[in-house]
């Protein structure tokens, strides 16, 4: 009998050293394959991808249950955490190297099962709301200190409650997609606002989590009930014009320096794959409301790192390396926060946590803070600075967890930066 989560267990598919997708991870994405019209759900093995749709058809997943058809993972989001843990389950047996029915069955592999590099992925769910909150203490610092002043950094609700706005799910991509530098108002020191190209194009080192069953409009998630409604994470970049966020952004906040493009990656890492890797966060003082109490352990050790591949180059430059841990707000406490209002939240929601800085300056997790407002360059690797991201860079968002037995992750979130039209 094969214990599903035990770090011991292998798979019949060849997991290279160092993968981010070794049995115990099984993250989900949403991908097609040349001369298919449909998109398919697939899960990630190595180097490989299993196909959902294809194996659900087949009767080979959770008999009479139907998730997987619609070419996105709403309806699995849906479903809900005993169906979450059912196919999980399910699906590391089948994968299992002591398992026969896939492992030995060449003509069905065949139908099933694709590498990587041969398929296109998609966004994984229809998100129809995107929520950014702005919940790492040291990244709300330091923009404090640079506009208002070390003594004014933290505004005065901040302690209190995880601060957040109404993002656009419209300009949501999934990693490989171009990004066009935005143009917008840009306000000069000395003179009238002027529409031009951003000059100070930016990323925002972030994570998001998916929204699973959602809560009836005027009803609330309780905090204890949030892991039922939370299926997943991925990296994010939240593309930041600093100069147009800069002048449009009082009183009502971000708006256009935000809307333009958002970038994640295209395999949802399940909180079951996680849950090794949760503890606690960082301590909370003053004590939040009750509403915001009772899941103490809801931080989870994810290493971040940003790199910057300049046009020409084959590597990128590490800029940044951050801790989804440093998160002063917990995903448990943002969506409990989100829904407290009776707002209710549905399948595929996308709840990012804002930019995750660390408390270190090569902990920053942007280029706004990492160079301090453009005062101080960023150093890459072939010799050349950046204060903020050129046209022709690309760049890209790592994560992954790792403890003595188990190294999981979430591949990249990268784009390509072009230049405004
Ligand atoms: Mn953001």
């Amino acid at each position: 009998m094969t214990m599903p989560d035990n770090s011991t267990t292998r798979s019949f598919i060849d997991v290279p050293d160092g993968s981010d997708f070794p049995i115990q991870n099984l993250p989900y994405g949403v991908f097609s394959v040349e001369g298919r019209l449909n998109a398919h759900v697939g899960v990630a093995i190595g180097e490989m991808v299993l196909d959902l749709t294809v194996m659900e058809e087949l009767g080979l997943l959770q008999p009479d249950a139907r998730y997987f058809g619609g070419g996105s993972l709403n309806d699995f989001m849906a479903a809900g955490r005993e169906a979450w843990a059912f196919v999980r389950k399910r699906l590391q047996n089948l994968l299992s190297a002591e398992t026969e029915v896939l492992r030995d069955d060449s003509g069905l592999l065949q139908n099933v099962l694709f590498r990587q590099s041969d398929v296109t992925m998609h966004l994984p769910a229809q998100i129809g709301d995107y929520t950014d909150f702005y919940s790492s203490k040291e990244h709300a610092t330091n923009v404090g200190t640079m506009f208002r002043g070390a003594e004014n950094a933290l505004m005065p609700n901040w302690l209190h409650l995880p601060v957040g706005y109404h993002g656009r799910a419209s300009s949501i991509v999934v990693s490989g997609t171009d990004v066009r530098r935005p143009s917008g108002q840009l306000k000069p020191e000395d003179g009238p606002p002027v529409h031009g190209a951003s000059r100070l194009l930016d990323f925002e080192l972030e994570m998001g989590f998916f929204v699973g069953p959602g809560n009836e409009m005027g009803t609330t998630i309780p905090i204890t009930d949030t892991p039922d409604h939370i299926f997943g994470m991925v990296l994010v970049n939240d593309w930041s014009a600093r100069d147009i966020q800069k002048w449009e952004y009082v009183p009502l906040g971000p708006f256009l320096g935000k809307s333009f493009a958002t970038t994640i990656s295209p395999w949802i890492v399940t909180m079951d794959a996680l849950e090794p890797f949760r503890g606690s966060g960082p301590v909370q003082d003053p004590q939040p409301l009750a509403y915001l109490n009772g899941m103490p352990e809801a931080a989870y050790n994810i290493e971040l790192e940003v790199g910057i591949r300049p046009e020409g180059d084959s590597n990128d430059s590490i800029v940044t390396r951050s801790n989804f841990k440093y998160m002063y707000w917990s995903v448990c406490q943002q969506l409990a926060h989100h829904t407290v209002n009776g707002c209710n939240v549905r399948p595929g929601d996308m709840m990012a946590s804002g930019t995750i800085s660390g408390p270190t300056p090569d902990s920053y997790g942007s280029m706004l803070e990492l160079s301090w407002r453009g005062s101080k360059p960023v150093k890459l690797a072939n010799g050349q600075e950046r204060k903020f991201i050129q046209d022709g860079d690309t760049v890209v968002v790592r994560g992954w967890c790792e403890n003595d037995d188990l190294r999981i992750g979430f591949g990249e979130a990268s784009g390509l930066v072009l230049p405004a039209l």
